[in-house]
């Protein structure tokens, strides 16, 4: 049988059954998995650099770093870990059951569906995949079409590295989306928008499948007045235009008083040119919108402020400046919508009281960032304040902690993972008794 032609009812029957066999469950084939994972992305990570510069034009060392580094970083760290992660955990018994023994196990689901979006997407399928397999599980994995060089060089590598009948590739768009969904998972992990996050989970409720959704969503930059504006400049440009700022935990937008602004805008300026060049469009560095529909929807929102550096951009080459727009009404479309693109609006608030009131206002965000000197307001923010994760003095960063969780709450996502929170996510903590 050629798994290419599969039906989606077939392939998942068919993980199915090797996860009966009880051949995913025993650590050493869980460590397997994961060494040949690491063997493809070193042999084979040339195929990858290739596919994501035809993809998003990242430059080799971007892919490097964001794309196969992070995901042999997150191999590693499982590696190291994971016998120990893997260790029933005993739970003190009651006086009434004197004499017995509890203790926790951690169980494998059964077939888990990972579904990427096209923006890393080799990282955003792979480190999901990592700890599906390392909780001992079967896995279909669906790359994003709108990445496609990508997803054609995962859909080739991934069944010739690893255990074919637990690991299968489903390439394709929404119909072949739409059809695995209709499939019976044992959890179902979602990468993406929250508009697809609402259809997996509606599909997911028709076999009462647990979901773990990691949306989005605009995530807000505080600069205090007490902050050095060329660090937070420095670090503010590196995390929003990496990428051409397609980066769902990018900084969305800057929040600071009006003063802070007007010194910040130079400084941004000063650090795109340092990281970029005079000239972006030349610097082997900056990367494309993947499409054109994304280039025409970030170009209609470029007049939402006053350009205080980039602004313009190619269609037929898809570029778009890193670009910093000031003296943005919190009302204009580039406020409206997550922005995921290079644009970085600076909007004024009186003080930190309205900064926070700010934030409180509207949806919770994957990651919030603030870059102040003072203790009260990172505990203010730290406790005012809810978002998927909280960066002080440098965006990005936390989800390169395999020690911490990664993940949103309210329209930012449901559910984490990385490290020990990728094997809670998919394992079924079992409650065990044995009496006396
Ligand atoms: P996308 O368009 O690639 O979609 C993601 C996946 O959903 C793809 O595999 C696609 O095939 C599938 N899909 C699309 N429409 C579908 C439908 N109608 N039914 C079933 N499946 C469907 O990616 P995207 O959503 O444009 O990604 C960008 C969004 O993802 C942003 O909001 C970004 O913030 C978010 N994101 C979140 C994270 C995170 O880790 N939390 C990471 C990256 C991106």
């Amino acid at each position: 049988m050629n798994p290419i032609q599969e039906q989606p009812a077939d392939t998942v029957a068919r993980l199915r059954a090797t996860f009966r066999t009880g051949r995913t469950k025993p650590v050493e084939w869980r460590t397997t998995q994961l060494r040949r994972l690491r063997a493809m992305l070193t042999e084979r990570g040339a195929d990858l650099v290739e596919s994501l510069r035809a993809d998003l034009g990242k430059s080799p060392a971007e892919v490097q770093r964001t794309e196969i580094g992070f995901t042999v970083r997150e191999i590693d760290h499982t590696l190291d870990h994971l016998a120990r992660w893997l260790r029933p955990e005993p739970a003190p018994v009651p006086e009434h059951l004197a004499g017995a023994t509890a203790w926790t196990q951690y169980d494998p689901l059964g077939v888990v569906l990972v579904i990427a979006p096209w923006n890393y997407p080799a990282q955003l399928l792979l480190t999901p995949m990592i700890g599906a397999l390392a909780a001992g599980n079967a896995v279909v994995v669906k790359p994003s079409e709108l990445a496609p060089a990508t997803s054609a060089v995962l859909a080739r590598l991934l069944p010739e590295y690893l255990d074919p009948d637990a690991v299968a590739v489903v390439e394709g768009g929404i119909p072949e989306t739409t059809a695995l969904l209709a499939e019976r998972f044992d959890h179902i992990f979602y990468t993406g928008n929250g508009t697809v996050g609402r259809i997996v989970m509606a599909a997911a409720v028709q076999h009462l499948t647990p979901v773990t959704l990691e949306l989005g969503g605009k995530s807000p930059v505080f600069v205090d007045r007490d902050a050095d504006l060329d660090t937070v400049a420095a670090r503010l440009a590196a995390g929003k235009f990496l990428n051409a700022g397609q980066t769902c935990v990018a900084p969305d937008y800057v929040l600071t008083d009006p003063e802070t602004a007007r010194a910040l805008e130079p400084a941004l300026a000063r650090a795109v040119e340092a990281l970029y060049g005079s000239d972006p469009q030349a610097s082997a560095e900056y990367g494309r919108i993947v499409n054109e529909r994304h280039f025409d929807r970030l170009s209609a929102l470029l007049d939402s402020g006053r350009v205080v550096t980039g602004g313009r951009g190619d269609r037929a080459t898809r570029y778009l400046a890193p670009t910093v727009l000031a003296d943005v009404d919190p009302k204009s479309p580039v406020m409206r919508e997550e922005i995921f693109g290079p644009i970085l609006p600076i909007v004024t608030v009186a003080d930190l009281d309205e900064a926070i009131g700010f934030i409180n206002d509207r949806d919770k965000p994957l990651a919030l960032y603030a870059f102040t000197e003072s203790t009260a307001t990172r505990e203010r923010l730290a406790a005012e304040t809810s978002s998927g994760g909280l960066g002080l003095g440098l965006p990005l960063a936390h989800l390169t902690v395999s020690d911490l969780p990664f993940g949103g709450v309210g329209e930012s996502g449901m559910g984490n993972y990385h490290g020990r929170y990728s094997i809670e996510t998919f394992s079924h903590r079992k409650a065990v008794l044995a009496a006396g």
